[in-house]
């Protein structure tokens, strides 16, 4: 195994490269949180790039989940028994929790959307886990890499939240706002597709209440940082989406 890439892209901010998903580790050197885990298939490599930095996985302090979604949460329940805990939105709770489905019930399931979601559910299993807290709107967290205000994003899950570090602007945005477009592999701004996406109408909202927030860093959930003219550039694509 390859270890994967881990950048520094903000004071304190490192983003590990995984196959399909970005994380981010938040440390001070010696302690550190992490933003999403991958998915449970990628619990080697995150460790590798834990250990990159010289961290020892006993150290993280907490996990701060975007939202539930296979390849975001796969590794939550790993570090929860090493005793970190574990935080989400208080909607996206019965997800993570309680072990509710994202796929679409009804004959809805029959769809693509709930094939998708089948699909990914049954190659990378999330283990349900008791959160350490639940998340609200404009809580704040203190991690190892300062103190960050939740952003309540949803539409592309019921509970879906980004973190601001309003000292330099920093957005985690997860998949709330995308650095890539999604298949194609292509960089650019986008939304996640609507296959994967509980509310679209909701969704593009939420872009635009990030834009509002005027990021000078944009860390997404999947795709590279963005750091070059950044709350223009986010201001233009969330300018295109129809309500
Ligand atoms: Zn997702």
């Amino acid at each position: 195994m390859r270890p994967p890439p881990v950048l520094e892209v903000a004071a304190g901010v490192w983003q590990v490269v995984l196959p399909w998903t970005r994380a981010y580790i938040l440390t001070d050197g010696a302690d550190f949180a992490l933003v999403d885990t991958g998915t449970c298939r990628d619990q080697e490599l995150l460790l590798a790039a834990i250990q990159q930095l010289g961290l020892e996985p006993r150290r993280c302090t907490g996990i701060f989940l975007t939202h539930g979604h296979c390849d975001h949460a796969g590794n939550a329940c790993y570090f929860a028994e090493q005793g970190a805990k574990v935080y989400a939105h208080v909607a996206e709770s019965p997800f993570v929790e309680a072990g509710q489905t994202y796929a679409p019930s009804g004959l809805r399931l029959l769809g693509p959307q709930g094939f998708m979601f089948s699909i990914g559910e049954l190659y990378w299993p999330v283990r349900q886990l008791p959160l350490g807290a639940q998340l609200s709107d404009n809580d704040t967290i203190d991690t190892p890499a300062g103190t960050w205000r939740v952003v309540h994003t949803p539409g592309h899950t019921p509970g879906h939240i980004a973190y601001f570090r309003e000292s330099d602007r920093t957005l985690i945005s997860g998949d709330a706002l995308l650095n890539i477009l999604p298949f194609i592999r292509k960089p650019g701004l986008s939304l996640a597709q609507p296959v994967f996406t509980s509310d679209l109408a909701q969704a593009r909202q939420s872009a635009h209440k990030l834009a509002a927030l005027s990021p000078r860093i944009l860390l997404p959930g999947h795709g590279s940082p963005l750091s070059n003219d950044t709350t223009a550039r986010i201001a233009a694509f969330v300018a295109r989406l129809h309500m």
